[in-house]
């Protein structure tokens, strides 16, 4: 039997026509069979995501406040939500009576209440959405992660699922054959039994560990965009919308400038290489944009222009400078003892520079820095420099053709935008450019205009 998980987001299940619409939109499908939902996200009249509610309530009952208004307002989104669609008014007491519960159980491990409550956004949800597709004649049934095994670990707030997770999860195979599975995203439970959450955004980990765990042909995921760009649409009037790329050139574009996935959804499906297709629950009529494991016959040789601003760069000039063993690993060190991460590290002949995201800097670390770099390196002249964006041409058509490198830096030339460094992985599927980011709209532009 073809399965399909499907995943819808918190602006897909916001509202009462939302949900109407949803499930218009299993029934048109008879392979969306296993459902996994978030938590309803903002709406007219309603400014705060469920979840975020639910956060403020946490917060206020760990700091012995009173909590009732968040709790309130989870309450009336669910009531505003379900009432009007049917859903008795008893299911709807039960449901927020287990947020009652929760609110009130023991506060001695924050993280494990925290959890605890804030994943009832999604399970409340779920639980009413069952009910909601049985009135509508559709078979349902909602399944509670503990009683399908999905075990993950007791890291609170971001708990990843562990391997024996699968074996579990498999059994919903036969579930999804007998109705449709309704399975909350954003949590699991850990070996002790306690609730525990993915990080924020989570619910699409939990599509792709279901999609892997039942084989599924397709893992959908739902949310309010057309799929993915070719550049962002603040940079680009009109950019085309991507009808197919890799999981790899995905992961290249949402690196710097495309919130596409939450970032660790895509491992658990590339396992079985389970394609992912991104669609947009307001517009089903667009196919969205499909995430596979290799190119497609006929797919264009760049998929994308993605860019990013807030990089700042420390470069090093030493005469002889690769003749010195270990230098750019005791460079490297320096930020790794810091409890910094670096994104790039180009290097010239007797130069090297490391990249690093600026917002992790204060200006007494950039200090210790070069004083570090001075002290254990002693290079002829030590350079920093902020305010600088990168901006990449990403596609895994650029190890097949010749001269891609030469039209992008042309068309930045034409463009007059000034390149401060070029990096080109090895695996030659994306080309990332350093420039001024007073540059990064023209250069974004001058990019998509060469290969769109
Ligand atoms: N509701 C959670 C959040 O807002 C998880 C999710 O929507 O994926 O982060």
């Amino acid at each position: 039997m073809k399965l399909v998980v499907s995943k819808f987001g918190g602006s897909s299940v916001a509202t009462k026509e939302k949900i109407e619409r949803l499930a218009d939109i299993i029934r048109l499908d008879a392979a969306r069979r296993c459902i996994v939902l978030s938590a309803p996200g903002k709406a007219p009249g309603f400014d705060v995501k469920v979840t975020d509610l639910l956060i403020a309530a946490v917060d206020k009952a760990l700091n012995r406040q009173d909590y009732a208004e968040p709790a309130a307002g989870v309450k009336a989104r669910f009531a505003a939500i379900y009432e009007p669609l049917g859903v008795e008014r008893g299911k709807i007491d039960e449901a927020l009576a287990d947020l009652d519960g929760r609110l009130s159980s023991p506060t001695s491990h924050p993280g494990k209440f925290r959890d605890l409550v804030v994943a009832a956004g999604e399970d409340i949800n779920c639980k009413l959405f069952a009910d909601y597709l049985n009135i509508v004649g559709v078979k349902a049934k909602y399944v509670c992660p503990k009683a399908a095994g999905l075990v993950v670990t007791p890291i609170f707030g971001d708990a990843q699922p562990l391997p024996e997770a699968g074996a579990g999860l498999a059994a919903l195979k036969n579930e999804c054959a007998e109705q449709i599975v309704v399975f909350p995203g954003f949590f699991g439970y850990t070996a002790d039994g306690d609730v525990a959450t993915f990080s924020r955004g989570g619910s699409d980990l939990t599509g792709a560990i279901l999609a892997e765990a039942i084989d599924a042909a397709e893992y959908e995921n739902w949310t309010d965009v057309d799929g993915i760009f070719s550049a962002h649409p603040k940079m680009v009037d009109s950019p085309d919308q991507i009808t197919a790329l890799t999981y790899k050139e995905m992961r290249e574009l949402s690196y710097i400038g495309f919130n596409v996935l939450h970032e660790e959804a895509v491992r658990p499906v590339l396992k079985k290489k389970i394609p992912i297709r991104l669609r947009n629950a307001n517009n089903i009529d667009n196919k969205g944009t499909l995430i596979v494991s290799e190119r497609l016959p006929g797919d264009r040789d760049v998929a994308g222009i993605a860019s990013g601003g807030g990089y700042c760069s420390f470069t090093l000039q030493k005469f002889l400078m690769n003749r010195e063993k270990g230098f750019g690993r005791r460079l490297l060190s320096i930020f790794e003892d810091m409890g910094l991460s670096y994104e790039h590290c180009p290097s010239g002949v007797d130069n090297i520079s490391v990249i690093l995201d600026q917002n992790q800097l204060k200006p007494e670390t950039v200090n210790s820095i070069i004083r570090a770099i001075d002290e254990q390196l002693a290079p002829d002249e030590t350079e920093t420099e902020f305010g600088i964006a990168l901006v990449s041409v990403v596609g895994e058509g650029l190890v097949r053709k010749i001269g891609v490198l030469s039209q992008a830096t042309s068309a930045l030339s034409r463009a007059g935008v000034n390149i401060k460094l070029v990096n080109q992985g090895s695996s030659e599927i994306s080309m990332i450019f350093g420039i001024d980011a007073s540059d990064e709209k023209k250069a974004v532009n001058a990019l998509y205009k060469e290969f769109f």
